[in-house]
């Protein structure tokens, strides 16, 4: 007998998900596309994932990551979970528009999940039609590769796929799937969906499914879900502190689109600001600011505190016990946010010791660049080169970035003598500035203009943009442009979710 020589399985699946019970899924395959074209392959995170980059761009690869032809091993599921919109309870959500065909176990050994995004209707699609218009697509990858590049906990974009087929929505646009990589993809919606039900013997499936995966040391606690619930507390809190130093806006951070694992994601309306205003909103369902920039910290304890209450029933078994336990880990938030984001800016304006007026300075300056309108990255980014031996660098950059220059000259004073009094070396304190600081940041002007070059079949701005923010921390000079805030007329002021 002769051996039949086949080509190896593009993903070794080892699908932990789908073994939980049925009742946490709808299992089911993607839709057909018409005419799958591979757009854009993640070659290097193709690699991470130890997957093979040239099987994925090849006929099977393309079958797989379009929908056209699951991938041996996999287990296609739409998962179901509830969550708060914008306040509002809803009961039963779920992956409308996504399907997770597995998990992989990466080169180092983390288990991360394969999803395709805009491959069809699922049980969970209510009103909407499962499908997603190039536009998104492209626009989830731009901006979750960025976030990646600048080491902000991110769900990451493997594989953009062109189905063939039209998307209707204000019109007909192309139809695409982004295959989406997570650590995975539990939110605090899925907590809320079986809480919701009372059906805690899936909670607790559920809680110790995520504990292996997100939070192994807490099964050795004491007190194994209090555990859980501060070691989501703690992730959520330096993934939020990241975003506001960054000038990142979620836009729809509602209970569903919130990760246990502390990853972003489902990138819809999302921007990064220009000019800083903390009442930044960009999203143009969000009419009451509800996810306003400097709203997020505090959303951001308001959706932990449903994930608290959802796992007041593992917690003790009498809520009414359970409740000042999870109530005092909850009331830990602010002061752990607090020192979280404190944290992150005393580094962006090379702040060496912590001191107890740190906050007062970080925030002085926001209050002065808000009143200045001043371009959040940029002020930053040049604050940087106020470092530099005397002779060198530009000194003059940061003042030109406020509508009133003298607004920053006098915080800027104060700053000095506080760098003063550190002894550092003003070459390791700008290295250590630069590499918190980002000179590139996916600007809303140039997210656009990728996308509308795109959907005439330009891919060369897209490709572009995505090169330079692979290194958004490096001067580039031939890419200055990719640097300066839009023009008046190039200006973006609200982003849609494109579902
Ligand atoms: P989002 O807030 O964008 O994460 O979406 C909220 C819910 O709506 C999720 O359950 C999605 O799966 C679902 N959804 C969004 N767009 C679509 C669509 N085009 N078709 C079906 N379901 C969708
Ligand atoms: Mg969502």
């Amino acid at each position: 007998m002769t051996a039949v020589q086949t080509a190896p399985a593009l993903f070794a699946f080892d699908n932990s998900y789908a073994r939980l019970p049925e009742r946490f899924y709808a299992r089911l395959d993607p839709a057909t596309p018409p005419e799958p074209r591979l757009l854009k392959l993640n070659s290097a995170l193709a690699e991470e994932l130890g997957l093979d980059p040239e099987a994925l761009a090849g006929p099977g690869g393309v079958a797989a990551l379009s929908g056209a032809q699951p991938p041996a091993g996999a287990t296609p599921l739409a998962a179901v979970y509830a969550g708060h919109q914008f306040g509002g309870w809803s009961p039963q959500l779920g992956d409308g528009r996504a399907l997770l065909l597995g998990e992989v176990l990466d080169a180092h050994g983390r288990r991360r999940d394969i999803q395709l995004k805009g491959s069809g209707r699922t049980p969970y699609s209510r009103g909407g039609d499962g499908l997603a218009p190039l536009g998104p697509v492209l626009r989830e990858y731009l901006i979750s590769e960025a976030m990646a590049a600048f080491g902000v906990p991110t769900t990451r974009s493997l594989a953009a796929v062109a189905t063939g087929a039209p998307v209707y929505r204000e019109a007909a646009f192309p139809g695409a799937v982004l295959t989406r990589v997570a650590a995975s993809h539990i939110r605090v919606g899925t907590f809320q969906y079986f809480y919701a039900r009372e059906d805690f013997e899936a909670l607790k499936l559920l809680a110790d499914h995520a504990i292996a995966r997100h939070d192994p040391a807490a099964a050795q606690a004491d007190t194994p879900y209090l555990a859980f619930l501060d070691g989501v507390i703690d992730r959520q809190v330096r993934l939020i502190a990241r975003w506001m130093s960054l000038g990142f806006i979620h836009g729809v951070m509602n209970t569903d689109n919130m990760t246990i694992s502390g990853e972003t994601i489902d990138y819809g309306p999302c921007a990064f600001m220009d000019a800083y205003h903390p009442m930044r909103v960009y999203s143009s369902i969000d009419h009451y600011g509800r996810y306003a920039f400097g709203a997020q910290p505090q959303i951001g304890q308001w959706n932990l505190a449903q994930l608290a209450q959802s796992l007041l029933p593992l917690i003790n078994d009498s809520e009414a016990a359970a409740l000042p336990a999870a109530q005092e880990v909850i009331n830990s938030y602010p002061d752990r946010y607090r020192a979280a984001f404190t944290q992150e800016m005393r580094v962006k304006l090379g702040l060496i010791e912590e001191r107890p007026d740190d906050l007062a300075l970080i925030e002085d300056l926001l209050g002065r660049m808000a009143q200045g309108e001043a371009d959040f990255t940029l002020t930053f980014r040049r604050l940087c080169d106020e470092i530099a031996p005397a002779g060198e660098g530009r000194r003059d950059g940061v003042r030109a970035l406020f509508s009133d220059p003298t607004l920053y000259d006098s915080w800027a004073a104060a700053w000095r003598g506080r760098l003063a009094e550190e002894a550092c070396d003003p070459e390791k304190r700008r290295a250590a500035m630069r590499a918190a600081n980002p000179m590139f940041i996916p600007r809303n002007h140039l997210v656009e203009a990728a996308i509308t070059a795109a959907m005439g079949e330009d891919f060369g701005p897209f490709e572009t943009l995505l090169a330079v923010l692979a290194r958004p921390f490096d001067d580039q000079p031939e890419h200055d442009d990719h640097s300066a805030p839009p023009t008046l007329d190039q200006e973006v002021r609200a982003t849609f979710c494109g579902t």
